[in-house]
């Protein structure tokens, strides 16, 4: 049987793009492609008339999205729904609404000219922003653009499937996805968009495989057409050969043979064959999902990303809007502990200031950025302590750098603790603090760091740009960001030692733990507990369950001694072998 690799490689009708949604589908190609609105710049003689066809549009655009609203809420959590409550914030947005009636009345021109060339100015802001998250949210603009120029046309949309189709588009709005979802909808091929464009979201969180930002699949797939979608390595293949849908068939075969052995395992603990426990959790964020998170098997929330609500909502949510989003999310997981990550912003993540920095991975970051706005960490604190009433909530700090930064949180934290024992509100007094250590000076200071708080979780992502000296997001230098190099692995290995010696737990929530290379290796390094993406939580238990502790120890202390990154994915593949433990893509 070839490989995933070689299929590829020698596949000539294969189109590239980012797989947004894992899975394997073999289906027919429906093209999805709605009517270009032509808009019309005529003059108009009745001002009333034409202000009150924007009206009846604005109000039917509503009744529409309000529709759409309650769908994605039966099938979506709060967050993800959220998408539609801020498209209908801007339909009831009096300044845009004012502006759009006085060039009606000034201008004297149709409607939905002065609409589609308003709207068109904010989108342009947008598009011009450095910021992924801001031009995908451009694209949901669009949406409510067209929404509102079609009322006024009194035409409508049709996104009614009748059988099992792959829905291939130039773009998919969130609205469109929903919608189309309620469908027989096999899987999403889109031409645009990346992993964070709200069709990607909802795609992972409905559990439908995508492939988007593949450029040309609108041009070169046909209506009918039979293709292969890949949401593993992110390829369409289109008009399979008979070896292709073979392969494809076979993979797609076994993988829904091995996901139900790995469902089997749900209830099972993540323990190794000589009995030393592991406690799996899961890492929530953009790509992940409550409802995965409980049916995963995971023990609790390792990571909740918070700074994902600010994506997300786009702004700034209140204390009791916060309060609410983590009660939720409490209650959801309750009896199992949720670690809630205080806003991680800067660097590459959600920027709310007005500033560019010339190195922001080196600046205001993390704990630094929530020190320097009191007002807003305490915001965040006294929302997460007003939830921990179910007493399974944790807090944790990103980006540590410093004994004054842990000592400063902790006072601001006593300080909402009294504030609200002053106001008679409830909270759980003993509430855990942990630390992300992903910094070199808090991996090299980790036993004076882990003494002053509960518990500490290792971010990888962060630990290895900085150690290397590489950007976790520049292609020319990924060579160089080697999360098997013998600097990282001897950095946990002293982080977990020295954190053993303040006898405190220490976790791992970089993606270091969803690999099921270094698996063997992060056990047998000692570790406490890993967090990771839900979906892989089921292999990660399959791979501890067939290891034996004491022989990944014995690997451990071999790769320590390892000079090169080679070497040591070398020891750990031998490791694999000679112990004949399969690994997921092995399966597949
Ligand atoms: C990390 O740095 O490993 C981590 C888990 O945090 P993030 O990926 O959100 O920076
Ligand atoms: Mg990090």
């Amino acid at each position: 049987m070839k490989t995933f690799k070689e299929i590829y490689s020698s596949a000539e009708n294969k189109i590239a793009g980012i797989g947004a949604a894992p899975g394997i589908i073999i289906g027919e190609a429906h093209l999805f492609t709605k009517e270009k609105l032509q808009v019309s710049k005529a003059d108009i003689e009745d001002i009333e008339k034409a202000k009150s066809n924007l009206i009846e549009a604005i109000t039917k655009s509503k009744k529409e999205l309000n529709k759409i609203f309650l769908v994605a809420r039966e099938k979506m959590d709060d967050v993800r729904s959220a998408i539609f409550e801020a498209q209908l914030m801007i339909l009831d947005d009096p300044v845009l609404l004012d502006e759009i009636n006085k060039r009606i009345e000034t201008e004297k021109k149709s409607p939905e000219y002065i609409v589609d060339d308003e709207i068109s100015k904010y989108q342009s802001k947008m598009i011009l922003s450095h910021e992924a998250y801001m031009k995908e949210r451009a694209l949901d603009i669009e949406d409510i653009k067209q929404r509102i120029i079609r009322n006024l046309q009194k035409k409508r949309w049709q996104s009614k499937i009748d059988h099992n189709v792959i829905v291939v588009s130039d773009s998919l709005t969130p609205a469109d996805t929903i919608l189309l979802s309620r469908n027989k909808v096999l899987a999403f091929v889109t031409d645009h968009g990346g992993i964070t464009s709200h069709a990607a979201i909802i795609s992972r969180s409905l559990n439908i495989p995508a492939v988007v930002g593949t450029h040309n699949s609108t041009s070169m797939i046909k209506d009918g057409d039979e293709i292969i979608v890949d949401g593993f390595y992110g390829y369409v293949i289109k008009k399979p050969t008979v070896e292709q849908k073979e392969f494809f068939t076979e993979k797609r075969n076994r993988l829904i043979k091995l996901q139900k052995e790995l469902e089997e395992l749900k209830d099972e603990k993540a323990v190794t064959k000589d009995g030393r426990e592991i406690k799996l959790l899961a890492n929530v964020d953009v790509s992940g999902e409550i409802d995965v998170v409980v049916t995963s098997g995971a023990s609790g929330i390792g990571l909740y990303r918070s700074e994902q609500i600010l994506n997300e909502l786009g702004e700034f949510p209140s204390e009791d809007e916060q309060a609410a989003i983590y009660s939720k999310l409490a209650t959801r997981i309750y009896p199992g502990t949720v670690t809630i990550r205080v806003f991680d912003i800067g660097g590459d993540k959600f920027r709310f200031l007005n500033f560019e920095e010339p190195n922001p991975f080196l600046g205001l970051r993390g704990i630094r950025l929530l020190i320097e706005n009191p007002v807003m960490f305490k915001t965040q604190i006294r929302a997460i302590l007003k939830s921990s009433t179910t007493k399974n909530i944790k807090v944790m700090l990103p980006m540590v750098s410093t004994l004054k930064e842990i000592r400063e949180s902790k006072r601001i934290i006593e300080e909402c603790k009294k504030e609200l024992t002053e106001e008679k509100i409830n909270y759980d007094q003993e509430i855990q603090l942990g630390i992300m250590i992903e910094v070199p000076s808090a991996a090299v200071m980790a036993r004076d760091f882990s003494k002053e708080v509960d518990f500490v979780s290792i971010g990888t992502n962060d630990l290895v740009q900085y150690l290397m000296a590489v950007d976790r997001g520049n292609d020319l230098v990924s060579e160089l960001y080697q999360e098997f190099s013998p600097v990282v692995i001897n950095t946990l290995k002293h982080i977990i030692d020295e954190t053993r010696k303040s006898k405190k737990p220490v976790s791992l929530c970089g993606e270091m733990a969803a690999d099921t290379l270094a698996m063997p290796l992060l056990i047998g390094l000692g570790l406490d507990s890993m967090s990771m993406s839900p979906s892989t939580i089921p292999y990660a238990k399959r791979i501890i369950r067939s290891c034996e502790f004491k022989k990944t120890k014995r690997l451990a202390n071999q790769c320590l001694k390892l000079q090169t990154e080679e070497e040591i994915k070398g020891a750990i593949e031998e490791f694999f072998t000679k112990n004949k433990i399969t690994r997921t893509r092995q399966i597949i």
